[in-house]
């Protein structure tokens, strides 16, 4: 596992300073479960690097753990990606060997801990199984770092064996070490999900801690809070009420201002939730009964059509299995009693063929599913939803580019997501959703989702369409 960490503070080599470590030499640590060593690649004025490289035995950790009596050892206790992927393993080397930068202590320079220095980190291999890229960027994202990711092929000899879940990770942003060390900290064994320790009570307190000042206010705090704890249901709902309280906090605070109040209470209901209610709210206006989501991703809006008595017959549709096996997990589809069951169901096709089985429904929702479409393939898509499914009403979300300036984040030029095909400005789906409904015979009105700028607009935009 290799984390390396780079500045271009002037003077660089204070990053030594920063880290406890002098860049004149190489130093060992013996850890549990491997060695950690600490170097540097490069240490000039202008530009320094600390590398940990952490090596694990994954033979001893196997001979080591303590399993069930007769309990076999498979080819795959031996054989896997323990010793490259970062894990909990280097979370708790980042703790032992950078205890002091972690906590923002420096003996010789006190005055630069508190200081945000521009910093680049590079996790060499993370493991993201669920959701790959589009996970690393929800959990760095917004905490304000820029992301770049690097995957890789399941097998270079094989590339129709699809991509791994392999990531090389870089993040940049000017922050103090203590941030970045604190934020990886946490989020590697997010990540990674296979935390190798036993959880325990102190794990909610080590979260709160580390988590202090920006898990309470991160929009995937719960996802965070579930894998960091490993889905430990009474540890995870103890540690997610006792975060609320601390935003609660914040926002009562009588020295916040009112702008930070509003600031803080938009912040708080995301931009999903502000979609996933207009898409809904649209959806009962209708008077719909019968519905379908197209391209329903991981049920989100699946579940809060459940939630509402009104929709009688739900089926969500989606071209990833992968994406559908998650949602009829949290769905709990396999426990479902046998009167919500029937309610609901989900199929696996394209929103480019026809397909007969979305025949008949009142209403159809395709949230943020568009701009995943090669723009030639748009036409067939047109075709199989307003010709052949033709439901009465359909709602359509897609983001407005011109908004993306007021995204932090993203540089100029970028999507909001790698597999975004498209962004478009208001006129250019205005003009793409008024041509659709006057050639298959359906009225269209549009509304802006999300708060609303008074020169570039909404973050995401809502076409409804009825068939007249
Ligand atoms: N509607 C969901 C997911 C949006 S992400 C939400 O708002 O959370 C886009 C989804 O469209 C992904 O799940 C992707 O698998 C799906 N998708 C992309 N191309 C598709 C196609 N041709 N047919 C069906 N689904 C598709």
């Amino acid at each position: 596992m290799l984390l390396t960490l780079s500045t271009s503070h002037q003077p660089a080599t204070d990053l030594g300073y920063l880290v406890h470590k002098n860049p004149a030499r190489m130093q060992e640590f013996s850890l549990a479960f491997g060695t950690a060593r600490v170097f540097y690649p490069e240490a000039s004025e202008a530009r320094c690097t600390v590398a940990l490289l952490l090596e694990i035995d994954p033979v001893g950790l196997v001979r080591n753990r303590r399993g069930p009596a007769g309990e076999g050892r498979s080819l795959e206790q031996y054989v896997n990606d323990r010793p490259y992927v970062a894990s909990s393993f280097l979370s708790v080397a980042i703790a032992d060997v950078f205890g002091s930068a972690l906590a923002g202590r420096s003996k010789d320079r006190p005055e630069l801990v508190a200081q945000a220095i521009p910093l680049n980190a590079s996790l060499a291999v993370v493991r993201a199984r669920a959701g790959g890229e589009d996970l690393l960027r929800r959990l760095f994202e917004p905490l304000g770092y820029l992301v770049e990711t690097e995957g890789y092929p399941l097998e270079e000899m094989f590339p129709e064996w699809g991509d791994s879940p392999y990531f090389t990770l870089r993040l940049s942003a000017t922050k103090t070490v203590k941030e970045l060390l604190t934020h990886l900290y946490v989020l590697i064994p997010v990540l990674d999900g296979d935390k190798h320790y036993w959880i325990g009570d102190d794990e909610v307190e080590k979260l709160l801690r580390h988590g202090e000042g920006w898990l309470s206010e991160h929009p995937e705090k719960e996802l965070i809070t579930r894998r960091y704890l490993k889905h430990r249901r009474t540890l995870v709902d103890d540690a997610l009420d006792r975060l609320v309280s601390d935003a609660d906090v914040g926002v009562d605070d009588p020295q916040a201002s009112d702008a930070m109040e509003e600031e803080e209470v938009e912040r708080k209901i995301s931009l999903n939730e502000q979609r996933l209610g207009a898409v809904l709210a649209a959806l009962k206006q209708s008077k719909a009964a019968k519905v379908l989501d197209l391209g329903c991703g991981e049920g989100r809006l699946l579940a809060a059509l459940l939630r509402d008595r009104e929709f009688t017959e739900i089926v969500g549709l989606d071209v990833s299995h992968r994406a559908l096996e998650i949602a009829a997990d949290k769905l709990h589809i396999e426990r479902m009693p046998p009167m919500q069951r029937q309610r609901i169901n989900l199929l696996h096709g394209s929103l480019i063929y026809r397909d007969r089985r979305l025949e008949g429904f009142d209403a159809a929702a395709v949230v943020e599913v568009i701009e995943h479409l090669d723009p030639p393939r748009l036409a067939a898509f047109e075709r199989a939803v307003f010709e052949f499914a033709k439901p009465g009403t359909v709602v359509i979300t897609t983001p407005n580019a011109e908004y993306n300036v007021k995204w932090e984040t993203l540089p100029a030029g970028k999507f909001r997501h790698s597999d975004h095909r498209f962004e478009w400005a208001r006129a250019q789906f205005t003009a793409w959703a008024s041509g659709v409904a006057e050639r298959f015979d359906y009225s269209v009105r549009f509304a802006p989702v999300g708060p609303e700028d008074e020169i570039v607009g909404s973050p995401t935009q809502m076409g409804i369409f009825t068939r007249v």
